[in-house]
């Protein structure tokens, strides 16, 4: 019989893996972690871009969960329910359903990509939110560019060269900068392809890029997109996508066979499904991330709803009681930081001392716009061109879990500063469908599931 007194993690993204690593050297005797999550790795989001513009390879941005943790058990599986009278939660695996018994439950399942936010784009824009996404938006732009070589009609090879990033936040810029530099690097191998057949368009429907930072670094990120060929429209929302381009609010029509949607989250369906206290499909929680009105659930990550008290700390005195609360963003860094602080929490409760409030204050924040150039603003500097893109990569190769992982990104980095980026489009034939007909006859209309 098996006494171990489990602390179950659902979800192994930012905030799951790094509880799980903060825990395993603080639990009591008695006590195990067991992380259960849908893929064996976790994937390191703002490096997502850098795949799509094939800057490093899509199984280095992510890390075999197995291999961050020590003392905990995995489980590759969903969780599709809990049991809160029995404590226990149920898992569809590779074995079928398995229930696990928990003495703390963490949920740290992270939010879904939304395609419902403007009309066609679930048909016709390729989301960015998994690295599936990341090698399969790779993947469309290589076709793209193989096919208009290939193509005579003029409209048609303009409109296969269009790329429209939606959205003028961090993944956004990310994009949009990682596709003009490849597609610029990439064409000399496509001698048939004009310099003017390849187009990136990134649409903003705020007056200016990354809201998230001073004005003045949104302008610096649209200068040096705009500097590499890009079109930033500001003030441009998106109407509709359909097979062949996305129609704007104000009736202008772009012309582009591929769309990539960096806009809109939605809960994950298992937020709606426990039927906890939630707001906009966000867990609500307590001060010390337990989930409201419980003490043996936990939130945190971007499945959470938390304020953070250290906005409250700050607070003029002026401003009142009744001034609006500050909540966490969900962002990588508050999802580490709130790991972080629900490890000191847990252990708290475990040893029957009291919990502390969250409280996090922001590092900063960054954005890569293309090979060289960044925008970052870090303890109270504002960055911009090759600093903050450097400040950006060092950040980033520090935070890559795993030894191995560091030392290959740096390499891969090291490599794409003298070499070609790698155009190698792999399609995954195996020998049973070698001599399958080849491609059917293309139609002249473009759509999301062809070449
Ligand atoms: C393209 C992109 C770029 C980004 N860039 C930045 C950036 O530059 N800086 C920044 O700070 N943030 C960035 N973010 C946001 C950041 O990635 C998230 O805030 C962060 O990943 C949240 O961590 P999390 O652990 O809460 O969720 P996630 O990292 O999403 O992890 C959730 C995990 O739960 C698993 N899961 C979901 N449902 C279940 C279930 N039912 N059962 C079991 N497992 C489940 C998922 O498979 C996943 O592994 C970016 C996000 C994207 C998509």
């Amino acid at each position: 019989m098996d006494f171990t007194r489990h602390i179950v993690i659902v979800g192994g993204g930012f905030a799951g893996t790094t509880l799980a690593r903060a825990l395993e050297p603080r639990l009591p005797p008695g006590w195990r972690v067991v992380l259960i999550s849908e893929e064996s790795y976790t994937t390191f989001n703002p490096m997502l871009a850098e795949v799509v513009g094939a800057s490093v390879f899509p199984e280095h941005v992510v890390a075999p969960i197995r291999q961050m943790l020590r003392s905990s058990r995995f489980v590759m599986g969903r969780v599709t329910d809990i049991d809160r009278v029995r404590r226990v939660v149920s898992a569809g695996t590779l074995a079928g359903v398995q229930e696990i018994a928990y003495e703390h439950l963490v949920f740290a399942f992270g939010t879904r990509a939304n395609l419902e936010l403007v009309p066609g784009l679930a048909e016709h824009a390729l989301p960015l939110k998994l690295v599936g996404d990341a090698l399969f938006i790779r993947n469309r732009v290589l076709q793209r560019v193989a096919r208009i070589e290939l193509e005579s009609d003029r409209a048609l090879r303009r409109t296969l060269g269009h790329f429209v990033v939606i959205g003028g936040g961090f993944s956004g810029v990310e994009v949009a900068g990682e596709l003009a530099d490849f597609l610029a690097g990439a064409r000399r191998y496509y001698p048939r392809v004009q310099p003017d057949e390849l187009r990136v368009t990134l649409l903003q429907d705020a007056d200016r890029l990354l809201l998230e930072l001073p004005a003045t670094l949104g302008a610096a990120a649209a200068h040096s997109l705009r500097g590499r060929g890009v079109d930033v429209r500001l003030g441009a929302r998106a109407g509709r996508v359909d097979a062949d381009g996305v129609l704007l609010q104000g009736g202008e029509k772009l012309d582009a066979a591929t769309v990539i949607c960096t806009i809109g989250t939605k809960p994950n369906p298992l937020a709606e499904r426990l039927g906890l206290p939630a707001q906009r499909g966000r867990l609500v929680t307590a001060p010390d991330l337990s989930v409201q009105d419980t003490d043996d659930l936990w939130a945190i990550g971007d499945c959470a709803l938390v304020r953070n008290h250290a906005a409250d700390q700050h607070r003029p005195p002026e401003a009142g009681p009744a001034a609006p609360v500050s909540y966490a963003p969900p962002t990588a860094q508050f999802a580490v930081a709130q790991a972080q602080a629900l490890a000191r929490n847990l252990i708290a409760r475990i040893e029957r001392r009291p919990t502390r409030p969250f409280a996090h204050v922001s590092k900063g924040m960054m954005a890569t716009t293309g090979h060289l150039k960044g925008v970052a603003q870090v303890a109270g500097l504002r960055l911009s061109g090759l600093p903050a893109w450097l400040l950006w990569r060092a950040y980033y190769l520090l935070r890559m879990p795993t030894l191995g992982r560091k030392v290959r990104i740096w390499v891969e980095w090291t490599w794409g500063m003298f070499f070609a980026a790698d155009i190698t489009h792999l399609r995954f034939t195996r020998t049973a469908e070698a001599d399958a007909p080849s491609l059917p006859p293309a139609p002249t209309t473009v759509s999301p599931s062809q070449p």
